[in-house]
């Protein structure tokens, strides 16, 4: 089968009061668009990773996550779109909620682990796995130098020059990928990499590690609102007021820290009268499901 998506992300400008009184225009990339569940970087991240597979004759996806991972159900997507098997290991106990049932939905098999067992993945597939000549190890979260490949493809889809792309961070692949991308077209946008855990700054290492030549970029560290997952009341009146003003769906993970961070940034004068700056859409709007209570009912 071929292992295609058209691409579909276009920019849209941002159009907000903050924005004209400091002088600088905010577009989005609309990497969500690209497709309803195999959402924003997590096609881009899967793409070359699936063609690897594919030949070396693997039929069968085998990765791993949390329980609201967008990557497992992403990686559910792909495979029943591309004609894979596919397993989910999932971290904890067995349990059920709406990401879980879109992976199942798509015919993912799951097995749930214990969060010992969860640390030693390799360990983890050769226990189920093992002499499986059809099986095929994808990391959490989708973490390899194939995936930052399939992100710095972003880049060339890009019409205008910018003076800085803002970006969410989970384990800094497309961050890497964006970044190398720019390299390679000699590009001197200003790169935002958003960090979305506590203690963000160990991501250097981690977006290093994928970079194909040493680089520059701006790391914003305090943008995490408590850590992985977490959120605060100031955080989601962001969301609902960003979503109900744009009519674009961000969540609380990524998206809306991110945008956040750009927010705060552009009101603290941050950057320059007549920058351009762009935000990436990285998709991940199912995880607004796991969230619900978290937001007003009136
Ligand atoms: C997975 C994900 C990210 C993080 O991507 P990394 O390549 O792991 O840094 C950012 N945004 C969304 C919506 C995601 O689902």
């Amino acid at each position: 089968m071929d292992i295609h998506l058209d691409i579909y992300s276009p920019v849209h400008q941002i159009h907000d009061q903050l924005f004209i009184d400091k002088g600088v225009q905010v577009f989005i990339k609309r990497d969500d668009m690209i497709h309803p569940i195999i959402s924003g970087n997590k096609w881009r991240k899967l793409k070359y990773v699936l063609l690897q597979a594919q030949a070396e004759g693997k039929t069968h996806l085998v990765t791993f996550g949390g329980a609201y991972s967008n990557h497992l159900l992403a990686t559910a997507a792909a495979a029943a779109r591309f004609g894979f098997k596919a397993t989910g290991i999932v971290r904890g106990e067995e349990m059920q909620n709406d990401t879980l049932f879109l992976c199942r939905l798509h015919g993912m098999h799951l097995i749930f682990t214990d969060r010992e067992s969860y640390r030693d993945k390799p360990a983890l597939f050769d226990r189920y796995f093992a002499g499986d000549a059809d099986a095929f190890f994808i990391d959490e979260g989708g973490a390899s130098a194939l995936a930052a490949k399939g992100c710095s493809e972003l880049v060339a889809e890009l019409e205008q020059n910018y003076d800085h792309i803002f970006c969410a961070c989970g384990t800094g692949t497309t961050a890497a990928g964006i970044i190398n991308g720019l390299m390679d077209a000699g590009l001197n946008a200003q790169f935002n990499a958003l960090p979305v855990f506590k203690n963000g700054g160990f991501i250097k290492e981690e977006i290093d590690r994928y970079l194909t030549a040493p680089a520059n970029y701006d790391l914003h560290t305090g943008y995490h609102f408590g850590g992985y997952g977490k959120t605060t009341p100031i955080l989601i009146q962001f969301i609902q007021a960003f979503i109900s003003r744009t009519g674009i769906l961000i969540e609380p993970v990524y998206t809306g820290k991110m945008l956040y961070a750009l927010y705060d940034l552009a009101a603290k004068d941050h950057f320059k009268p007549g920058s351009k700056i762009l935000a990436i859409h990285t998709g991940g709007i199912w995880g607004l499901l796991g969230m619900k209570e978290k937001f007003n009912r009136d």
